[in-house]
């Protein structure tokens, strides 16, 4: 009688065993063909990040002014904890802008500060984020690293602030000159 129940014990205990096995093996089946993967085959794969990603940092260019919007205001700079921010400013008045912008991003906490603080849209985080570096030299990103369009933009960008500096100034002379004029021909 005693083997009886021993056996009975053992044989439940079995069946016990083997349901919690199968209820195991269907979460497994479960998430290898029903379920999306969520692992992806980085770096071979990359995933999508949110737009409201904080990345690498870019100087929206205007197409339509052929420039870099940025006008060297400084009020970035001045925004940032951290120094990471400098600039080298090009022109001035309503032809301002930056002929150097250069970030340090070993220091940069992303933070925003510094977008939030630009009057002028003119500075933005993208979504690039393989920004490791065996350098501390490779974390320093300058005004051709940052605008989207790369060296050409730059130049464009001082052709533009620079073409437009001398034709104020043409512009101020051939007033200056007209005023003369008109006060020589006045006393005459
Ligand atoms: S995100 Fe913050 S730390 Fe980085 S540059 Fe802007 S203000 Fe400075
Ligand atoms: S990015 Fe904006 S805040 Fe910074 S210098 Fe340029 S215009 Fe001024």
């Amino acid at each position: 009688m005693y083997e009886r129940q021993k056996k009975q014990s053992r044989l439940s205990d079995f069946m016990s065993s083997l349901a919690g096995f199968c209820r195991g093996m269907k979460v497994t089946f479960v998430n290898l063909f029903e379920r999306e993967k969520v692992t992806i085959s980085y770096p071979y794969e990359k995933r999508t990040v949110s737009p409201r990603y904080r990345g690498l940092f870019y100087l929206p260019y205007d197409e339509e002014a052929g420039r870099l919007k940025c006008v060297g205001c400084t009020l970035c700079a001045q925004a940032c904890p951290t120094n990471v921010i400098s600039m080298t400013k090009l022109g001035a008045g309503k032809h301002a802008g930056v002929s150097e912008f250069t970030m340090d991003l070993g220091r940069c906490m992303f933070c925003d500060l510094c977008i939030e603080a630009c009057p002028f849209d003119a500075i933005h985080m993208g979504p690039s984020y393989e920004l490791a570096t065996y350098e501390r030299s490779g974390s320093v990103f300058r005004i051709e690293d940052l605008a989207p369009g790369g060296k050409a933009q730059v130049e464009s960008n001082s052709k533009t602030i620079k073409a437009a500096l001398e034709a104020e100034a043409a512009q101020k002379a051939s007033n200056a000159q007209k005023s003369t004029t008109t006060t020589t021909g006045g006393h005459a």
